[in-house]
């Protein structure tokens, strides 16, 4: 068999070029290095290590953490022929032979394997004596346990590094911001020299984000854009997920619903027609995602506030995988904000992790609120960037601001003078004045910053701080108690007092124009 990519590339895939890192990449692990590849939904990940997979001697091992992923994977890879085949719980013993047979043999190229089953002794006994060309982990962000797919078994994938030293590792994921990606590299032992972080912008992608009112009426103004083309819904509870569907499908809609609570069947049944169908929507919880591999999704909606910023870009990604214009929605209340407090603070997770929910609660309303644009903001927070977009909501029609410069440097100014180690709810009560038993303990009430915040109630001082959070003017104490600290880009703000424009708290949010973009 011709190892070189390019006729690879061709052959079996039957395009003309690599895209973006593609090449660099396929070249670096064909050269026999490890790989952390970052790449939107829909850039091309899968070639990174099939190829590679298929240029090197020896078999390409990829774990995979669901068999519906994998059994698209393979089914493509073999109408390509390859000959790839899928390890998983449902082959029959005479299978699970036959295909060990092969495996020893030779002749198969690409072996997919839920972690689950690989990590089983008598697996990875078996797999000790067949060459690997390399190990690709799909779906990597699910190791990091404080990611919102973490799937326990992938934190023993590391056994792999013992048992296969010299064998090339890969790791690949679309969603990884800065901690999660340290965690992957760690984890894996995979050096930062070896990563391959793409851009996270998504261009075809308009974002919009409102403040839900009445959701049913936003859901069908934004419909009426959307007729004849299929798209997501996503829902917090099952329950929700039912009666929206049924609501749907009474204005006229082919809606189905998809959640952990339903039967398999019936769940495989509508993820499948969902998949090959035309003009469908999906009411779904955050069940159904991983491993949708439709082109065409044309929106997504979220009903319901999303759990991280992470989570939001995952679900919205879904949209528009085929490069063609796609919108999506999010609707964001009071009452989804009170939701989402509760269910932190009820939780048994140590106090860390619910500091850094509460923290990834925050960043995400400062997405929802930022005055600028929601691309630049959703880029930042992954560490990118890019100019205000024209395809966003606060693009297109800017929202309505005040000049928030005396506020902020009444919130910095006081999160100096107590020390820059209390957390929001404390500095808002020192702006206020609050007659409280641990500011007059500290001696804030003797601070000049006591009491001179009358002019805003809490909430607008927290949308405030949510946004100077957002703009990165303040930091927050992950690993400790929430406290917040002045960034460099906040003390610069100090001294050179630049008029800061911040979105109105209470400005009703523009109109959603729900066409599509240009
Ligand atoms: P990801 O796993 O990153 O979401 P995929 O590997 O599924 O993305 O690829 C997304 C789409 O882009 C697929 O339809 C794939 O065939 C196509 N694609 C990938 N690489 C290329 C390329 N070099 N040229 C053209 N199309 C490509
Ligand atoms: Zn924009």
């Amino acid at each position: 068999m011709n190892t070189d990519p390019f006729h690879i590339l061709k052959t079996i895939y039957g395009y003309d070029t690599f895209r973006g890192q593609q090449a660099d990449i396929v070249q670096h692990v064909i050269a026999g290095n490890n790989a952390f590849v970052l790449m939107p939904t829909g850039g091309g990940k899968s070639l990174c290590y099939q190829i590679p997979a298929l240029s090197r001697p020896g078999m390409g091992l990829v774990v995979s953490p669901l068999i519906a992923l994998m059994v698209d994977q393979v089914a493509a890879l073999r109408q390509a022929g390859v000959r790839a085949e899928a390890l998983n719980s449902n082959l029959s013993p005479d299978e699970r032979r036959a295909l060990w047979a092969d495996i020893r043999g030779g002749k198969v190229s690409i072996l997919y394997a839920a972690p689950e089953t690989l990590l089983k002794p008598d697996v990875l006994d078996s797999l000790q004596n067949v060459q690997l060309s390399l190990i690709a982990i799909d779906e990597a962000h699910c190791l990091s346990q404080w990611g919102h797919d973490f799937r326990p078994p992938y934190r023993q994938l590391d056994l792999l590094i013992e048992r296969f030293p010299d064998t090339p590792r890969m790791a690949l994921t679309a969603t990884a911001d800065e901690p999660t990606r340290a965690e992957i590299l760690e984890h894996m032992r995979i050096e930062g020299s070896d990563a391959f972080i793409a851009g996270f912008d998504r261009p075809n992608i308009r974002y919009a984000i409102m403040e839900k009112d009445n959701p049913r009426a936003q859901v069908k103004r934004f419909l009426r854009d959307h007729q004849d083309e299929s798209g997501i819904i996503y829902c917090l509870s099952k329950r929700k997920t039912e009666e929206t569907a049924e609501w749907l499908r009474s204005e006229g809609y082919d809606a189905l619903s998809y959640h952990a609570g339903m039967d398999r069947d019936q769940r495989e049944a509508n993820q499948t027609r969902f998949q090959h169908g035309e003009a469908i929507i999906m009411v779904a919880t955050i069940a159904f995602g991983m491993g949708i591999d439709k082109p065409d999704v044309r929106f997504v909606i979220h009903i319901d506030l999303p759990s991280s910023i992470e989570a939001y870009y995952q679900e919205t990604g879904r949209a528009g995988r085929d490069g063609l214009p796609s919108d999506v929605l999010m609707l964001y209340g009071s009452e989804d904000i009170a939701l989402r407090n509760r269910f932190i603070e009820g939780s048994d997770a140590p106090d860390q992790r619910k500091h850094m929910e509460r923290q990834k609660l925050d960043a995400l309303l400062g997405l929802a609120e930022t005055a600028g644009c929601r691309r630049q903001a959703l880029l930042s927070y992954f560490g990118d960037s890019c100019e205000p977009c024209n395809n966003c909501d606060t693009c297109a029609e800017p929202p309505e601001l005040f000049d928030g410069t005396i506020a902020a440097q009444k919130i910095l100014s006081c999160i100096y003078r107590t020390g820059e180690r209390f957390g929001q709810a404390y500095i808002i009560s020192v702006l206020l004045g609050a007659d409280d038993e641990r500011i007059s303990r500290f001696g804030h009430d003797q601070i000049t910053t006591y009491g001179i915040g009358k002019e805003h109630d809490n909430r607008t001082w927290r949308a405030i701080l949510r946004q100077l959070i957002a703009s990165r003017l303040l930091e927050v104490d992950l690993e400790g108690h929430g406290g917040l600290s002045i960034s460099e880009t906040g003390r610069q703000f100090l001294r050179e007092k630049p008029a800061l424009m911040l979105r109105k708290p209470q400005a009703p949010r523009p109109a959603i124009r729900g066409q599509k973009s240009q």
